[in-house]
């Protein structure tokens, strides 16, 4: 197998010095990157981090060969779309997309830096260890192998990675719908984060909050705790 990945990768020294890299080798360290780059969105356009992140999750695409297209909406809200073309170009395009942005931490919350991208027993911490910089982490490390091995999706598969998820998303996903529909040129379904973290129960419990505890070991996520939380807190711990 391993030949025959070498000889569809013919000619890019990066792709050939890295066949054989899983997602499980880099996925933790993507997710802690992308946490110590702090994308608080804050509603009003002042966040600091969107663009950094933005350059950063491009380059990771860039890096095993695939394009990427940077969108900035306003100055520093910036989003990332790249297209991996398909083998059967009948079948429709499917979109598979995360927000680089955060809800705002304060630092006194919490019992380590929500910027840090610490490990610690065994988990990585940081406002968006849950929501969503570990997803984004899994599909960049799951897209970096399909480049770096050769794999080939049967339909186009349009990644993107968005501003502005948290305050609505006017300034990333809606505005590329509504300014750059091209982009999406195909695509007949969409698949994110819906479900991932938390959930809302039955009327009158209040709002329940998951304390995700996620293995540093390769690519897997535990749920262990869920802590209900009640109207104390307005705003949940899982963001
Ligand atoms: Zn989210």
């Amino acid at each position: 197998m391993r030949g025959a990945n070498l000889s569809r990768l013919e000619g890019n020294r990066y792709q050939e010095d890295h066949v054989g890299i899983s997602p499980e080798d880099e996925v933790v360290r993507i997710c802690q990157e992308l946490i110590r780059i702090d994308t608080s969105n804050y509603g009003d356009n002042v966040g600091p981090g969107e663009r950094k992140a933005a350059e950063y999750t491009a380059g990771l695409i860039e890096e095993v060969g695939l394009s990427t297209q940077l969108f900035e909406s306003a100055p520093g809200r910036t989003s990332v779309v790249a297209r991996m073309e398909g083998s059967d170009p009948s079948l429709p395009a499917l979109v598979v997309h995360g927000h680089l942005d955060v809800v705002p931490a304060q630092k006194e919350d919490w019992t380590v830096d929500p910027f840090g991208g610490e490990e610690k027993d065994g988990l990585i911490w940081g406002r968006g260890a849950v929501d969503m910089k570990d997803m984004d982490a899994m599909i960049l490390s799951v897209l970096r192998s399909m480049q770096r091995d050769g794999v080939k999706p049967r339909r186009d598969l349009i990644f993107g990675f968005f501003a502005d998820e948290e305050a609505g998303g006017a300034y990333g996903a809606s505005w590329l719908v509504d300014n750059k529909p091209e982009v999406f040129e195909g695509a007949t379904e969409a698949i994110s984060e819906v479900g991932e973290g938390s959930r809302r129960p039955s009327a009158g419990s209040g709002r329940t909050s998951c304390r995700p505890r996620r293995r540093a070991s390769p690519g897997s996520v535990s749920w262990r705790t869920v802590v209900p939380a009640t109207a104390r807190r307005s705003t949940p711990t899982t963001r």
